[in-house]
C-alpha cells in the first residue's frame, strides 16, 4: 500500500480537476502582480499554456516568476520555431500579415494507426471515426488549411483499410451537417419531458429531486426532468383465494408426529392426496371425528390397506404406535417449501432432510442425496 503525500494519482478522476484548481490559483496570483509586464495572450489547458509576449526577454522573465510560485510548479518552455508553435493538437503558425493560421498538429511519433476497417467492431464506430476526424479538422483548421487536412485524413483512413467510397460518403455527410449547423440560428428549442422513477425514502428524496433537476437542466437545457416517486407497500396485499395448504401442489412438506418424530417429503400432487397415501383412512377419519379419547383398535378390514401404508414411513409408524395414531391430525402436516420443478422439489426436500434429519426419513436421505448429485 502506498500513501500519496504529494501530487496526484495518475488516472484518478479527480486528478485533472484538482490540478486545474491548483494551477489556476497560482496563475491568478501571477497575472495580478502589478510590477510585471502582462503577456499579450495567455491561454491554458490544465498544465499546458499558450502565451504571447512582446519580446523574448519578457517571456524569459515570466517563466522565472512562474517557476518561483510553488516548488511543485515547474514549467518548461518551448519557443516558436520557424514562426510556428504547437499547442495541444493545434499547430499555430504566424503569418507576415500579423495573422495566425491553425491546423491539426500531429506528434512526430504519430503512426497513423486507427481502428482498422476490417477489425471486429461495430460498423457505426468506424463510420463515426471518419466524422470525428473531419469534425476536428473543421474545428481546428484555418480556411486555407482545411483541404490539406482533409486530404491527410483520407490518406490515413485508406492506410487503415477504409474503402474509398465509405470515406467520401462519411466526409461529405459530416461537412454538410457542419455547414447546416452553422447556418441555423439557435431557435426556441422544443423541451422534451423525461421521466425517472425513484424510490421515495422520505424528505431527502425531495432534496435529491431538486438537485437532480438542476443538474440535468445545466447539462441538457432541452430536457424537462420529471421525477416520479415510487413507494413500496407497507403491507403486501394478500392474494385473493389462496388455496388451502392441503390443496396446494408442488410442495415440500413436514410431518411432525405426536411423539415428536419428524418426516420431510415432497409431492407434485396435492398435499391432501399425498397425506391420504401416508395415513390409513381409519386413522384420518378417527381424527376428523375427534374420538381420540376412545382406545384405538386394529380392525381386520384395514389389512388390505396395511401393506400400502407399510411402504410409508409415516403410515408404518402410526400403525406401530397407537398413541401417535390416536393423536393424529391433518395439521401435523405443514408446507415448508414450494418447488418450481421436480428437480427443485428434490433439492429442497434433500436440503430439509439434511438439515433437520427427521427420524422417519432415515432411509430416505441417502437415496435423495444421490439424486441431487446427478
Ligand atoms: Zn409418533
Amino acid at each position: 500500500m502506498f500513501r500519496q503525500i504529494d501530487g496526484l494519482a495518475m488516472g484518478s478522476p479527480l486528478g485533472p480537476i484538482l490540478a486545474n484548481i491548483f494551477v489556476g490559483y497560482y496563475e491568478g496570483e501571477l497575472l495580478s502582480q502589478r510590477e510585471s509586464a502582462k503577456p499579450l495572450l495567455y491561454r491554458r489547458y490544465v498544465d499546458d499554456t499558450f502565451v504571447i509576449f512582446r519580446n523574448e526577454s519578457e517571456c524569459d522573465q515570466f517563466l522565472i516568476r512562474l517557476n518561483s510560485l510553488h516548488p511543485a510548479l515547474q514549467f518548461t518552455i518551448e519557443k516558436e520555431r520557424n514562426n510556428s508553435l504547437s499547442f495541444l493538437d493545434v499547430l499555430v503558425e504566424k503569418r507576415n500579415t500579423n495573422k495566425f493560421e491553425t491546423s491539426v498538429f500531429r506528434k512526430p511519433t504519430f503512426t497513423g494507426q486507427y481502428l482498422r476497417w476490417n477489425s471486429f467492431s461495430p460498423r457505426r464506430r468506424k463510420i463515426n471515426l471518419i466524422g470525428t476526424l473531419v469534425h476536428r479538422a473543421l474545428m481546428i483548421c484555418s480556411g486555407n488549411k482545411l483541404s490539406l487536412e482533409l486530404d491527410c485524413i483520407r490518406k490515413i483512413l485508406l492506410d487503415n483499410g477504409y474503402p474509398e467510397h465509405v470515406i467520401s460518403r462519411g466526409m461529405e455527410r459530416k461537412l454538410t451537417q457542419f455547414n447546416a449547423e452553422k447556418r441555423t440560428e439557435p431557435t426556441a428549442r422544443t423541451i422534451k419531458d423525461v421521466y425517472i422513477h425513484l424510490p421515495w425514502i422520505g424528505p431527502i428524496s425531495t432534496r435529491f429531486e431538486k438537485q437532480l433537476i438542476s443538474a440535468v437542466g445545466k447539462c441538457y437545457d432541452t430536457v424537462k426532468t420529471n421525477v416520479i416517486f415510487t413507494t413500496t407497500q407497507l403491507l403486501p396485499s394478500t392474494r385473493k383465494d389462496v388455496l388451502p395448504a392441503l390443496q396446494q401442489s408442488n410442495v415440500v412438506y413436514e410431518y411432525r408426529c405426536h411423539c415428536d418424530c419428524g418426516y420431510v417429503g415432497r409431492t407434485s400432487r396435492r398435499l391432501q392426496d399425498r397425506i391420504n397415501q401416508h395415513v390409513l383412512r381409519f386413522i384420518r377419519t378417527r381424527a376428523s371425528r375427534d374420538v381420540r379419547s376412545s382406545p384405538l383398535t386394529h380392525p381386520l378390514k384395514i389389512d388390505a390397506d396395511r401393506s400400502k401404508a407399510i411402504n410409508s414411513a409415516i403410515g408404518k409408524h402410526l400403525l406401530d404406535n397407537p398413541i401417535c395414531a390416536n393423536n393424529y391430525r391433518d395439521d401435523r402436516f405443514r408446507i415448508v417449501g414450494r418447488g418450481r420443478s421436480q428437480f427443485h422439489l428434490c433439492a429442497l426436500e434433500s436440503t430439509f432432510i439434511k438439515i433437520h434429519q427427521p427420524k422417519l426419513c432415515q432411509q430416505k436421505e441417502f437415496v435423495y442425496h444421490l439424486k441431487i448429485v446427478h
